[in-house]
Order: C-alpha cells, then sequence, then structure tokens
C-alpha cells in the first residue's frame, strides 16, 4: 500500500489501537492493522466489519456490571440511530435531560439505564443496513417488489435476495 498523502511505500504492522473515533475513551481494538509512512508518518488503520464491531460494543456496554456513564448513554443512543429527541420520546423524558445525561450533568436514573439496555437487546443484529446502503435508495423511484427467498441453517434464518 503507498501513501496517500506523499505517494511512498507504507509498512503495515499489526497493532492495538484506541477506538476513540467511536466517542468512547476506554475502548481497543487489538491486533489492529495499521499502515505507517516512513516518509511523512501517515497512518491508516483498516478495521474490517465495522457495523459488526459496533454492535458487538454495544452488546458489551449492556453487560456492563455498573451504570452507564455519559458517553456510554451517547454512544447506545447513536447506536439505535436516534436524535436526542427521538431518544427522549422513547425514554419519556425531555430532550433537555438527554443532554444533561449525555454532558454528565446528571446521572440517567436506574429505570432509566435499564430501559436503554433493554432497548439495545430488544434490537435485532442489523446487517446490511448501512447509511449507504439508504442513501442509495432514490426517493424519486416507486417501490419495486422484492424478492425474498429465507433459509434456516444452523438454527438461524438466513435472508436473501432473489
Ligand atoms: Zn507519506
Amino acid at each position: 500500500m503507498n501513501c496517500l498523502t506523499c505517494g511512498a511505500k507504507m509498512k503495515t504492522q499489526k497493532k492495538d489501537v484506541p477506538y476513540t473515533a467511536c466517542g468512547l475513551s476506554h475502548v481497543t481494538l487489538r491486533n489492529i492493522e495499521v499502515s505507517r509512512c516512513s516518509q511523512c508518518g501517515e497512518e491508516e488503520i483498516t478495521i474490517p466489519r465495522i457495523e459488526a464491531l459496533h454492535q458487538t460494543i454495544a452488546q458489551a456496554l449492556i453487560a456492563k456490571p455498573s451504570r452507564l456513564n455519559a458517553e456510554e448513554i451517547r454512544y447506545l443512543r447513536k447506536y439505535l440511530d436516534w436524535s436526542e429527541a427521538d431518544f427522549a420520546a422513547h425514554m419519556g423524558t425531555t430532550r433537555e435531560t438527554v443532554m444533561r445525561w449525555e454532558k454528565a450533568q446528571a446521572h440517567m436514573g436506574a429505570q432509566a439505564d435499564r430501559l436503554l439496555r433493554l432497548m439495545i437487546a430488544t434490537k435485532g443484529p442489523v446487517r446490511d443496513y448501512s447509511l449507504a446502503t439508504l442513501r442509495a435508495i432514490s426517493t424519486q423511484e416507486l417501490p419495486r417488489v422484492f424478492h425474498l427467498g429465507l433459509t434456516v441453517e444452523h438454527e438461524e434464518w438466513q435472508a436473501e435476495a432473489a
């Protein structure tokens, strides 16, 4: 792989990298490919299966044996793909309260903590439902018939567009 900045050859190594880009300060991705340019120092990180990763993080957070903190609440809200207002409506509170939770200005109550965990737990595993897919759907086009084939394999349903 060549450096996108200067074009020099990059050297790839496996490393543990902090994943602060997801908004959580204490998440480390282990054994991740990091390419570094020997000329300019540019680094490129390859994160495989990012949606599955985000799902795994969410599942791990709801198994956390202590209350969810501000950045975890924010992460989970975004994982559910809700705005502060959407989240407030689902939680039966106000947008202002959600903002206070996410800025660590107020603690989320025990019931709200459990409700948020439950919403994550009942959110099914989402595959192939990326923003890229959503953006690709034309808003002008009329709906078309969608043939779907479903097969059970190892007691898990697999869907396939036919
Ligand atoms: Zn470079």
